[in-house]
């Protein structure tokens, strides 16, 4: 007898037909006598329905009420799904975040898991329940509901695992594994059979949205193999596991794009030390996370600074960094949402040189100007207008032949 967690994504619960679907998917194996925690998440669609209504209240809605507002979505498909299982004859038992319960920290919207308490769901599972859990939401020390960020029912499916120390932890999602490119919009992009830790959290922090990147965090913290399959299809998937020495690596495992960033920069400053610090430390404490940072050589001992952060935090940073501007001394800040951020991905950046080359000059043939570039051992990034996204990842896409068998190192 195993017991296996398995999260079903919004599009695969995303109508009344979908849950039923899951259900016998569910119930399949659950005769078969394994021990079953299944993670869902909201119908497809309705987080943002749920944030556009607080939107058309609230222009700066209070974060504690959205996290109340937001984690409603899971809520109904644990129950929804909990039913189809009933009408299948499975015993099944829902439980919301706060019910197991799953303590976060109290970064609304963003909050980390600290720790869960698989008491009362290993009681139902020897009760022989298929134990249903809505993803996404937590619960902090003083008691308020908080949700783990966009795609973080991937980090309560990959907790719960590590958490009960399940033997699968299975993530069955719209699409049948993690590509070469977002297959929607490479069409010759090839799935992947198996992918380390290590390259899927560069993926998923560069953009490739099919795992959270928290998830893939935890799964490697606590190495919990992950497969990634479709809820539509059969099929192997994509293993997300450890490295194995033995297994020969992909050159490039991955292009990705991310189209939701924006660029704050600060014109004027005095060239001083202590400027990056001055910055950055209103915005870090605001728990805005900062992606890429530049700073220009200084003109007449003034520089220009500029850094990429999620555009929902854009409003909140420029204000934040208004008073800086003065008391720095600085001409002023300036917001910029038309960019994306492009990045290639490949452990076999280690031992190889000239694939920033490579992609410097398959952008420069399509006539794609680079903003900034930065880089990781693993990976390479640059933004660039938002308008050439997709472009850009197509031709990069064929510039490493990543539609073909894979380049060894
Ligand atoms: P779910 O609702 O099941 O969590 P998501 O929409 O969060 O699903 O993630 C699945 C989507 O991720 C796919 O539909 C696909 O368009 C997108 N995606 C982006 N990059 C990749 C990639 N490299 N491989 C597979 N899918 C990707
Ligand atoms: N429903 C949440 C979202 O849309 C969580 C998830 O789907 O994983 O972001
Ligand atoms: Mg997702």
């Amino acid at each position: 007898m195993s017991l296996v967690v398995e999260k079903y994504g919004g599009t695969s619960v995303g109508t009344v037909e979908r849950i039923q679907a899951v259900a016998e998917n569910v119930a399949a194996r659950a005769r078969k006598g394994d021990q079953m925690v299944v993670v869902v998440s909201a119908m497809s669609g309705e987080t943002n329905r749920l944030i556009g209504m607080a939107r058309d209240i609230s222009s700066e809605p209070s974060q504690r009420e959205m996290d109340t507002l937001v984690s409603t979505g899971e809520q109904v498909t644990i129950a929804l799904l909990s039913l189809a299982l009933h009408n299948l004859d499975v015993s099944a038992v829902s439980y919301t975040g706060f019910q197991i319960p799953i303590l976060t920290d109290d970064v609304h919207g963003k909050a980390r898991i600290e720790t869960i308490d698989g008491d009362s769901v290993k009681k139902s599972l020897v009760e022989g329940k298929v134990v249903v859990v809505a993803g996404f939401q937590g619960i902090s020390a003083n008691n308020n509901i908080t949700t783990l960020g966009r795609g973080g029912s991937d980090t309560t499916a990959v907790a719960m695992a590590a958490a009960l120390k399940a033997d699968e932890c299975r993530i069955f999602t719209d699409v049948d594994g993690v590509y070469t490119a977002d297959p929607r919009m490479v069409e010759n992009a090839r799935r992947l059979d198996r992918v380390t830790f290590e390259e899927m959290l560069e993926l998923s922090g560069a953009g490739a949205k099919v795992m959270q990147i928290r998830a893939v965090e935890f799964a490697s913290k606590y190495n919990v193999p992950i497969r990634v399959l479709s809820s539509f299809e059969s099929g192997p998937g994509t293993l997300i596991s450890y490295e194995d020495k033995n297994m020969e690596q992909p050159l490039i495992s991955g292009i990705t794009s991310v189209d939701n960033e924006a660029k704050v920069t600060i014109r004027g400053v005095p060239d001083r030390p202590g400027i990056a610090y001055s910055i950055l430390g209103p915005v870090s404490d605001a728990h805005i996370n900062v992606d890429m940072i530049v700073q220009n050589v200084g003109n007449d001992e003034l520089t220009d600074f500029t850094f990429t952060i999620n555009q929902d935090d854009l409003q909140r940073s420029i204000e934040l960094l208004e008073p800086v501007v003065k008391e720095l001394n600085a001409e002023t800040v300036v917001g910029d949402t038309n960019l994306a951020k492009i990045s290639v991905v490949g452990v076999g950046m280690r031992s190889h040189a000239g694939i920033a080359t490579g992609m410097f000059k398959a952008l420069s043939e399509k006539g794609i100007n680079i903003q900034m570039i930065s880089t990781s051992e693993i990976k390479i990034s640059v933004t660039i207008d938002r308008e050439y996204t997709e472009l850009a990842v197509r031709a990069l896409h064929n510039a490493f032949r990543l539609d073909e068998i894979e380049t060894k190192v």
